[in-house]
């Protein structure tokens, strides 16, 4: 096993070394062995003392010296020049099977020097979210960092009640968010932006170097997997909850999974975290918000760009615009698969449109509304779907209107269905199952945790598990915390 210290050997100023604090009793709950194959890492090793001390503390057998990565943000709006990983560590980074660089990081593992008032811990229940969704979206074909393990630390942290102290250990492209460039900008530190540049086209994008301008050519490419990433949200119904700059990644992965959550049923304004009061991050607003955290990136840039000011914002302007149309691409492009639509016609966005707004008068499961769309298509039967939308919603006439565009493919209805039911999933990682797996989960019992994660592995196959289920009334999660 071979570890890298890419990242820790960039200039002194973009992290701190750790002397990483034991802890009483760390113990491995859960191991990603597939995910640790593919970095080449051996299961066996992991589960040894020398594996759970690396795991928990970061503790490298060449010795090397876990970090602290810096960086600043704008959270909820308001910037802060310095957060950094308060409670998480860059162990280093591993080359995996096929040859690509991945970020072996640590969240919960003690505090840092960027712990500010933090205790540097983290709560199991929250890690063990962190672990179900993430790989969730994977199965879904998402861009995400991914979970090689969780730990519980013995130790307890106090949140609103007090809880057991976990750890995730997460694999990520890179680790470098908008927030990374923010820090150095905000210290007038350009040599910084371009170090931090150049490390992130060297490790991620390594084309871009032939490019006549590789720092627009960064931006470009920044923007455009942000708006793929985002498309592919919406169209899975998920909201990321905390998109502040300091959680969005260079790489386009999802990271940071804090208060995040799908839509049961649909509505473009809901928001679940507790802190988002005004509903910044509700589901709806996701592409708008995406937008405005490249706009800071695009900020961090301008001397890169040009050196004249007012070329360097319209080479920024010009970069940004492709957000739209990737955005737009990838959105409606879903769109025509989730409603088995293989030709393009120019009233397909508006089909779309018009099945949101039915979804969201009817109060439509958002999941099993497209889950059953295929249902239609393989049994002609209505019923079904049409159940799930409360009375007045209009998606009896907007049925009729679905049926008739698709009389105009030319696809057997077989191909239209087994299509449909591999971009529809049967099941997402339900608010209330995640929170039932916390409860069991804290109490000792990982029977729901271990289901939950099997199951959505392969969210698009037919199972009878009962995980498909949208949350009686009673079961309603309404918020969501971070931990
Ligand atoms: P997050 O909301 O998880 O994205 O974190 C935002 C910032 O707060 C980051 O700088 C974190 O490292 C820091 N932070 C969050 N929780 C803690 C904690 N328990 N102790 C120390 N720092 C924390
Ligand atoms: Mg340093
Ligand atoms: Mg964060």
């Amino acid at each position: 096993m071979q570890f890298s210290r890419i990242y820790a050997s960039l200039p002194e100023r973009f992290s701190a070394a750790l002397t990483p604090t034991p802890l009483r009793d760390p113990q491995i709950v859960a191991l990603n062995e597939p995910l640790a194959l593919e970095l080449g890492l051996d299961p066996d090793w992991l589960r040894s003392p020398a594996g759970v001390a690396f795991l928990s503390q970061g503790t490298r057998p060449d010795g090397a010296a876990p970090v602290a990565m810096a960086y600043a943000g704008h959270q909820f709006g308001h910037f802060v020049p310095s957060l950094g990983d308060g409670r998480a560590m860059l162990a280093g980074e591993v080359m995996d099977r096929t040859g690509r660089l991945r970020d072996i990081h640590l969240k919960g593992s003690g505090p840092t020097p960027f712990s500010r008032r933090g205790d540097g811990r983290a709560a199991l229940g929250p890690v063990l979210r962190e672990y179900v969704v993430s790989e969730a979206m994977h199965a879904l074909g998402i861009p995400t960092t991914r979970a090689l393990a969780v730990l519980t630390t013995g130790e307890s942290v106090v949140r609103e009640t007090m809880q057991p102290g976990g750890i995730i250990v997460r694999v990520a492209s890179s680790h470098v968010r908008v927030g990374t460039f923010q820090y150095f900008a905000a210290q007038g530190d350009i040599e910084g932006v371009r170090i931090l540049a150049d490390h992130v086209i060297e490790r991620l994008y390594p084309e871009l170097k032939d490019a006549e301008n590789p720092y627009l050519a960064l931006l470009k490419t920044v923007t455009a997997r942000q708006a793929n990433l985002v498309a592919r949200w919406m169209l899975v119904g998920f909201i990321h909850g905390v998109m502040n700059t300091d959680n969005m990644s260079i790489a386009g992965e999802t990271i940071d999974f804090g208060p995040c959550a799908f839509l049961d049923t649909y509505d473009p304004a809901k928001v679940f975290s507790f802190i988002d009061q005004n509903g910044r991050y509700a589901y709806g607003n996701q592409p708008d918000m995406a937008l405005w955290n490249l706009g800071r990136l695009a900020e961090t840039l301008l001397p890169l760009l040009d050196s004249d000011r007012e070329q360097a914002i319209e080479k920024a302007r010009g970069a940004l615009m492709r957000f739209d149309a990737v955005f737009n691409d990838t959105y409606l492009g879903g769109w025509r698969r989730k409603l088995g639509l293989a030709l393009e016609e120019d009233g397909d966005a508006r089909l779309a449109g018009r099945l949101l707004t039915a979804m969201h008068r009817g109060e439509a499961d958002f999941t099993l509304t497209f889950r059953r769309l295929g249902e239609v298509v393989r049994t002609g039967q209505t019923e079904n779907l049409v159940a799930l939308f409360n009375p007045g919603s209009g998606i009896e006439d907007w049925i009729v209107d679905w049926r008739a565009r698709l009389d105009r493919e030319e696809r057997l209805v077989e191909a239209c269905y087994t299509d449909m039911q591999a971009t529809n999933p049967r099941i997402i990682p339900r608010n209330h199952r995640i929170e039932e797996m916390i409860q069991s989960a804290v109490a000792g019992d990982y029977t729901p945790f271990h289901r939950l994660v099997a199951a959505l592995s392969h969210p698009f196959d037919e199972a009878t598990d009962g995980l498909d289920a949208p949350p009686a009334p009673h079961e309603t999660v309404r918020n969501t915390f971070c931990g």
